[in-house]
């Protein structure tokens, strides 16, 4: 025998207020005390007064309630949260019975992104306050999260000629096709007639005019265009190329928390280092941070500029040497004495300084050695007939002195995939959000704003008490 309900309609002593199904130390209180503990009007959001005339609006309070309890339970789309508020008992509390359509609740998200960026802020402010960072070790990473835009709907110029030679093609053959049928005295069974031709070459034509307007619109810098979302680009992810953005997120060590985030749409991180630590350690208000990332962030421009702002970098260096590809003796096996401006060379013989070359305002030194003709390395070092040259960019003591730092601490390198992949999985597998619902930079940051809080909510949840953190909202300040 199986266990049985009520029978659907029996009477039942339900409890008479919504606020007797909500458990008193439900994350849903804490929740509505956060919202309860802003400042809405000074954070931007509009109709945070009520006019005293006309039809009263939505308090922003309320739907930034609705949408922050959405991002915590995988329930994003506006759709959704109009259907939350008729059905699920803790929205119904959250909301006090309110029952907002899906466009008000689209319209909201829509019209407030600075604002939704601010609220993720307060709430890192929040950590902050509740001593939640470590304030000395961050990791950065970046992650690609997929646009509303299909791979179909970007286009490059090599896309876009293959495309048109295509309908011209086409076009060549319904244009035969028409001279034959004019030819002939009765069509051929199963032909199109000249009307069904005429409109096939017409709809083609206009086709081609399309993608031929898209070739003029192609972005200067990577050639392509994306149609859905112009701000989306074609990157490179685990699963082949996808349209995406680029998330940086900047993670404090002690409990993985997100300190600082932005959506990029770079296909890389190269440039992105200074940025992203520059903006964690604006938050976290310290003097000096130490910043682990992955090789590809490693760029000495941004490591100066880091060095330049009370930063200390820890990356690990590609060697990209074609030397080194090719079984030789790559730039890392020479070492640099900077009392003597000497490079020293594995067979210990010294590459002095020659000349300089400026690209892009940056000097580049060339060192070269002597007598490498007669070398016993010579084979394994070059195989230029002249002396092997070394250059030297100019901040290069920098990434020395990287190079060392990472040698010296191989506990922070390891630690880096443990601080800065939890959030990234977190929010990709259990939070259902590696991709976006909104477009544009602008869309896709506040939607973003809203999984990081959702993200760095979920993890206070775990870490604080109830009671410490309706303390903390209450003497908020
Ligand atoms: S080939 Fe030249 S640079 Fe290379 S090890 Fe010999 S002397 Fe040094």
């Amino acid at each position: 025998m199986h266990l049985c309900g009520l029978p659907r309609e029996q009477k039942l002593l339900l409890p008479e207020a919504v606020e007797d199904y909500i458990a008193t130390d439900s994350p849903v209180r804490f929740l509505d005390a956060f919202v309860g503990s802003l400042d809405l009007r000074a954070l931007g959001f509009a109709k945070a007064v009520a006019a005293s005339t006309g039809r009263p609006p939505y308090d922003p309070g309320d739907l930034l309630r609705l949408y922050i309890y959405g991002y915590l339970h995988r329930l994003r789309s506006s759709r959704l949260l109009e259907k939350e508020c008729t059905r699920n008992l803790e929205v119904i509390w959250l909301l006090r019975t309110l029952k907002p359509d899906f466009k008000t609740i689209a319209d909201f998200r829509r019209d407030h992104k600075k604002a939704l960026l601010q609220t993720c802020r307060e709430f890192t402010l929040l950590c902050k306050k509740l001593q939640l960072f470590g304030n000395e070790l961050v990791a950065i990473d970046g992650s690609k999260f997929k646009a509303v835009n299909s791979k179909d709907r970007n286009y490059n110029e090599k896309k876009l000629s293959e495309l048109i030679a295509g309908i011209e093609a086409r076009i060549k053959t319904y244009l035969t096709e028409l001279d034959d049928c004019d030819q002939l005295a009765e069509p051929l069974p199963n032909a199109l007639t000249r009307q069904q031709l005429m409109e096939k070459i017409a709809e083609l034509k206009e086709r081609q005019g399309d993608y031929e307007e898209l070739r003029s619109q192609l972005d200067e810098e990577d050639k392509q265009i994306s149609t859905t979302d112009p701000d989306a680009k074609l990157m490179h992810t685990r699963d082949g190329a996808q349209v995406c953005y680029n998330v940086q997120s900047a993670v404090d060590a002690k409990h993985k928390l997100i300190v600082a985030h932005e959506v990029v749409n770079e296909a890389t991180d190269v440039q992105q280092l200074s940025t992203m630590a520059r903006a964690a350690k604006e938050v976290l208000g310290v003097c000096q941070l130490n910043v682990v990332a992955d090789k590809g962030y490693y760029n000495n421009a941004t490591v100066q500029h880091c060095t330049e702002n009370g930063i200390t970098p820890y990356m690990e260096k590609t060697d990209t040497s074609a030397n080194t590809k090719r079984g030789l003796y790559g730039k890392s096996k020479f070492t640099f004495d900077a009392h003597k401006d000497v490079y020293l060379c594995p067979g210990e013989k010294a590459l002095t300084y020659r000349f300089s070359t400026f690209e892009k305002k940056r000097e580049l030194r060339y060192y070269r050695a002597t007598g490498c003709k007669t070398c016993a390395l010579k084979k394994q070092c070059t195989r230029n007939k002249a002396n092997r040259t070394i250059t030297r960019e100019e901040n290069e003591a920098l990434m020395e002195a990287m190079a060392q730092r990472v040698k010296n601490n191989g506990q922070i390198m390891k630690s880096r995939k443990a601080i800065v992949e939890h959030p990234f999985g977190t929010i990709k597998r259990a939070m259902n959000a590696g991709y976006f619902l909104c477009k544009r930079l602008a869309g896709v940051g506040a939607e973003m704003s809203l999984t990081v809080l959702a993200y760095n909510l979920k993890r206070v949840l775990n870490i604080v008490s109830f009671d410490d953190l309706i303390k903390a909202v209450a003497v908020k300040g």
